[in-house]
């Protein structure tokens, strides 16, 4: 773009969090939370960015393709020292039936509570534990995900125009759309967007996170309250 405008992958930065989470205004630079999760699980600070227009590439709808070219590209350890968030007791936020709580943790930990709007589908529960899991196998390949009527009514407003069967999974009345690669792939995708977010934290978050029926505007709130509150160490 003329000039190269930079902005800061940072909590201050955020302009909109309706569909996935845009920096800046002008210009913006929207879905930054799947690079982010990608970056923050590999545990890399200290990264910078180019990209051509105003949206991160969707890709296949997961973050897959940017874990692999990241670890792939290889991650050098630099010569300073990087500061940790940590919560001393517990916090928390909610909007109308959805919250999220965070207590303290001897590492990061993060579980996800989705109730689908679906008769069958019914709740979905994961929980991401860096000890037992794997992320790159487990929770990097769950894509986007979202309900039919609401990707009708968005392609009907002109967002989310990318979005297909290839690259998100689809919920109708007759339940997914398209064969998911989890059982539970909407509740997954869902913690990987959490981690992407609270990478807007700015550093690592020690906290065992728990979120309920949230998505990217309450995780951006709750990020701003950890700013607020956390201490960095
Ligand atoms: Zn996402």
């Amino acid at each position: 773009m003329p000039g190269s405008p930079e902005i800061r992958a940072s909590v201050r930065e955020v302009s909109d969090t309706r569909r996935g989470v845009t920096l800046g205004k002008d210009p913006p630079i929207r879905t930054v939370e799947h690079l982010l999760a990608a970056a923050a699980v590999l545990e890399i600070s200290n990264l910078r960015v180019e990209v051509h227009g105003e949206e991160m590439p969707i890709l296949d709808g997961s973050v897959a393709p940017y874990v692999e070219a990241l670890a792939a590209a290889g991650v050098v350890e630099q010569d300073a020292s990087r500061s940790i968030h940590t919560v001393t007791h517990p916090l928390w936020l909610a909007s109308k039936s959805a919250w999220m709580l965070a207590v303290p943790s001897q590492m990061f930990r993060a579980t996800y509570v989705v109730p689908l709007d679906h008769p069958t589908l019914g709740t979905q529960i994961v929980d991401f534990d860096p000890r037992r899991q794997r992320f790159a196998t487990q929770f990097a390949p769950a894509r986007t995900w979202g309900y039919a009527h609401e990707l009708d009514a968005l392609r009907l407003a002109g967002l989310a125009r990318g979005a297909t069967v290839d690259n998100a999974l689809g919920i109708g009345s007759e339940g997914f759309l398209s064969r998911p690669r989890f059982p539970d792939e909407p509740a997954r995708h869902k913690l990987v967007d959490l981690i992407g977010d609270l990478a807007l934290l700015g550093a690592p978050l020690q906290a065992h996170v728990i979120a309920c029926r949230a998505g990217h505007t309450l995780h951006v709130d709750f990020v701003r309250r950890l700013a607020g509150t956390a201490t960095t160490r």
